[in-house]
């Protein structure tokens, strides 16, 4: 854009764009529309990450009986011949977006936090799932053991599904509101959308993608049996993007990894705090470690092709066009695990980690925030112990995992034995390799007691490619514990 004259400073300037087009969505069929307008949809400025933030006036025209769910407050809803009018104004955001189609809704509203959750879906299932839908009545016997599969495939419509993805949002608001403090919002729809393998976020909105609303049966039928991190965890990933991504927006490309790896932390979050499932969780960390270590057909291991800050420059014809993908949701997620597990105290559990992250949003709620914002964080609230360097710095943990690409090795060696008085001694030595002389960390150390219960022992320094060894007396333990292990809640990223 050229200006008839230049700008002096401080001078504001107003630029009117006007234009047009009918291809905002795709008919796709029983009320489905395919949101074509996911990103640079509306004229906005040159860095279309999400740093910029502004506010949206948007007035939508929609035929009667059908729904739309947008960015910002329903300031209006009105009939117009024919036509359903609605107008929505809303504060700072970094984008603006709708999703369009022939929705029932459902909506929770909460009081702690504050918050209307609502959540959208479509009857109808669109024509290339219906297809699929005649073709599967058609091909499978109607007794016998594929009679079940018929049946499911029969019952594709999501709304009865509204339910769950309601209820998941709503837990997940909650959680996040505690964990992370309170968002930029007071209200967030959920919606589905055509688009069967991916979800999208947007302040106040999210899409699910439509296939999330399918059983695995009716996934595996439509060629989606990939199963493992971002699918499990669709809802809680794209609600978690109301804070990372949103409220608190990324400054550049090399911050990127922080939305989409806080997302995928929070997350696992979920996984712990609201599903209450240690062994999910677990296995969570486990998928996220193999798409770091499996290699695609160019040879490259995510992991080892460059650090999380060079975002999606890293995808190339060398290195293969997926691998920030498979780079900067999961390490980005293992570098918030790693620093909320070596914040975790036996005394006070996650209240160094909620704090850093409530001082984090607060900090950066409605601006974008960059990696070394977020270092500064963490070094502000880091514990005692996570000082490996003595000057409170956390220079060792960035240029480690964030700016490098370091994977450790680890090996446990350890005894039980008694003492005179019948306790438990425990005698561990604990081995790490495959780093260079700098490497420093804290690798915490487990034992499974003769009960089962599995217990944080403390944690162990380690620097460069050495051991160390410990006799630990256990005072006032008496059963021998079943076995000891080192980074049990794959607290440390490192080689399985
Ligand atoms: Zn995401």
């Amino acid at each position: 854009m050229i200006l008839p004259r230049a700008l002096s400073a401080g001078q504001k300037y107003a630029v009117t764009i006007a234009y047009g087009g009918k291809d905002a969505v795709v008919n796709t069929g029983g009320g489905n529309y395919y949101p074509i307008a996911r990103d640079d949809w509306y004229p906005n400025g040159p860095n279309l990450t999400l740093g910029d933030y502004a506010s949206f006036d948007m007035t939508f025209r929609i035929p009667k009986g059908m729904k739309i769910a947008a960015t910002g407050d329903l300031v209006s809803d009105q009939n117009d011949g024919g036509q359903n009018v609605t107008v929505w104004k809303s504060g700072p955001q970094a984008v603006a977006g709708f999703n369009f189609g022939r929705f029932k809704m459902q909506e929770n509203r909460i009081e702690k936090p504050d918050y209307l959750v609502q959540s959208y879906a479509n009857e109808e299932p669109p024509d290339e799932v219906r297809s699929l839908l005649n073709y599967a009545q058609h091909d499978l016997p109607t007794q016998g053991p594929h009679e079940a599969e018929s049946v499911a495939l029969g019952n594709m419509s999501t709304v009865p599904l509204i339910k769950k993805a309601l209820a998941e949002g709503t837990l997940s608001v909650q959680l996040y509101n505690e964990y992370f403090g309170p968002s930029a919002y007071k209200r967030l729809a959920i919606t589905q959308q055509t688009a069967c393998n991916y979800g999208q976020a947007w302040p106040e909105l999210v899409w699910i993608p439509m296939c999330y609303f399918y059983d695995t049966t009716i996934r595996h039928q439509l060629g989606m049996d990939y199963d493992r991190g971002y699918w499990k965890i669709v809802t809680p990933h794209e609600v978690a993007h109301q804070w990372w991504g949103h409220t608190v927006g990324f400054s550049s490309y090399r911050d990127q990894w922080m939305s989409e790896g806080f997302a995928e932390m929070s997350a696992s979050l979920y996984l712990q705090m609201v599903e209450k499932n240690p062994q999910k969780f677990i296995s969570f960390w486990n998928d996220e470690r193999d798409l770091l270590l499996e290699r695609d057909k160019e040879g490259w291991r995510a992991i080892d092709a460059g650090p999380v800050t060079m975002g999606y420059r890293m995808s190339n014809s060398r290195t293969g066009e997926g691998v920030t993908r498979r780079l900067i949701y999961p390490k980005g997620g293992y570098i918030l695990h790693m620093v909320r597990m070596m914040m975790w105290d036996r005394r006070t559990g996650d209240e160094n980690f909620k704090a850093t992250m409530h001082d984090f949003v607060k900090t950066y709620t409605n601006q974008a925030a960059t990696t070394e914002q977020f270092k500064a964080m963490v070094e502000k609230h880091m514990t005692p112990e996570m000082d490996l360097t003595g000057n409170h710095k956390l220079d060792w943990f960035f240029d480690e995992y964030v700016y490098g690409t370091g994977l450790p090795t680890y090996k446990l060696d350890y005894t039980f034995e008694k003492d005179s008085s019948g306790d438990v001694v425990f005698g561990l030595k604990v081995t790490q390799s495959n780093v260079d002389d700098k490497f420093r960390m804290l690798i915490p150390i487990y034992l499974e007691l003769a009960d089962g219960h599995v217990v944080n022992l403390g944690r162990a320094r380690v620097a460069g490619n050495t051991s160390v060894e410990q006799k630990v007396p256990l005072k006032g333990l008496k059963e021998m514990p079943k076995r000891a292990m080192l980074n049990y809640f794959d607290d440390v990223l490192a080689s399985p």
